[in-house]
């Protein structure tokens, strides 16, 4: 069976998204640890989060795939923004472990004219400071679009990133179907050809996470702007061979199309009938 779901707020608290996730017949979600402007997150209800464990392991839920503030930057020009990187992250691995074996899901950042190579240092020095040998949580560097500065859109840098970071066991990547589109990986003709170039830069091992999106623009467009499923320049047939593909098929897939709850529902049903048609 397909592992999908879509982005879900935090809102009402942690066994609500899994209730909130069941209800639109999903078997894993993504949430934001935070708020993304920052400050300090709201502490976690432990018996809040032991419901949701619960809940997962009773409906037989895949990795849940959280997601990192989008404004943090570690590599920022800035020192106190790469440091608030850093304590930010720090922190949500530590609550990441009220639901043990997830994912985290974070944007490597925008080197702002400092240079690429600057850039990936300064992601894997974070990396290196973060990251620590008793967690369970799994950190995922998203493959990016390209727009403005930002580090990640092909798959040489965060390859570069991984091999600089000591407890690389904990790394791994996540592709954005409308991200790597948008960056100039042609998904849509060359699924085969695109995740053999994956395979031999960064090794197929380290995919363990998809975000499922239509794009509105074309491929090497370096825009970022989501559609809902089968209405972009992607399309139904390159999301059913996605969807199919013996490299993909037991991922979890997140939906972050511009969409409300009855929305994801339907794109939920429909992909998973094409993945097993
Ligand atoms: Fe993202
Ligand atoms: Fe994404
Ligand atoms: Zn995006």
């Amino acid at each position: 069976m397909l592992n999908i779901g879509c982005h879900l707020s935090t809102t009402k608290g942690y066994a609500h998204m899994g209730r909130e996730a069941s209800s639109i017949g999903a078997n894993t979600f993504a949430f934001f640890t935070r708020n993304p402007r920052g400050g300090n997150a709201k502490a976690i209800d432990p018996d809040d989060a032991a419901a949701l464990r619960a809940h997962l392991a009773a409906e037989g839920f895949a990795p849940l795939v959280a997601h990192a503030p989008y404004t943090l930057n570690p590599c920022s020009a800035k020192p106190h923004a790469r440091e608030f990187a850093r304590t930010a992250m720090a922190d949500d691995l530590v609550r990441m472990e009220a639901v043990p074996g997830s994912l985290y899901n974070f944007h490597p950042g925008s080197h702002v004219g400092q240079g690429v190579e600057a850039g990936v240092q300064m992601i894997a020095d974070t990396l290196n400071e973060v990251l620590a040998p008793e967690q369970t949580t799994t950190v995922l560097l998203e493959t990016m679009a390209g727009k403005g500065s930002e580090v990640g859109s092909r798959f040489e840098e965060l390859a570069a990133i991984i091999e600089r970071v000591e407890l690389a066991d904990h790394l791994g990547v996540c592709l954005d179907t409308c991200h790597v589109h948008d960056a100039g990986y042609d998904i849509v003709n060359d699924l085969d050809g695109v995740l053999a170039e994956f395979d031999r830069i960064i090794g197929i091992g380290r995919l363990r996470a998809i975000h499922i999106n239509d794009s509105k623009n074309p491929m090497g467009s370096h825009k970022d702007r989501h559609e809902r499923i089968g209405e972009g320049t992607i399309g139904w047939d390159a999301f059913a061979r996605i969807v199919r593909h013996p490299a993909l098929r037991d991922l979890p897939f997140i939906l972050e199309t511009p969409n409300e709850l009855d929305g994801y529902a339907d794109e939920i049903r429909r992909l998973r009938e094409l993945a097993e048609s």
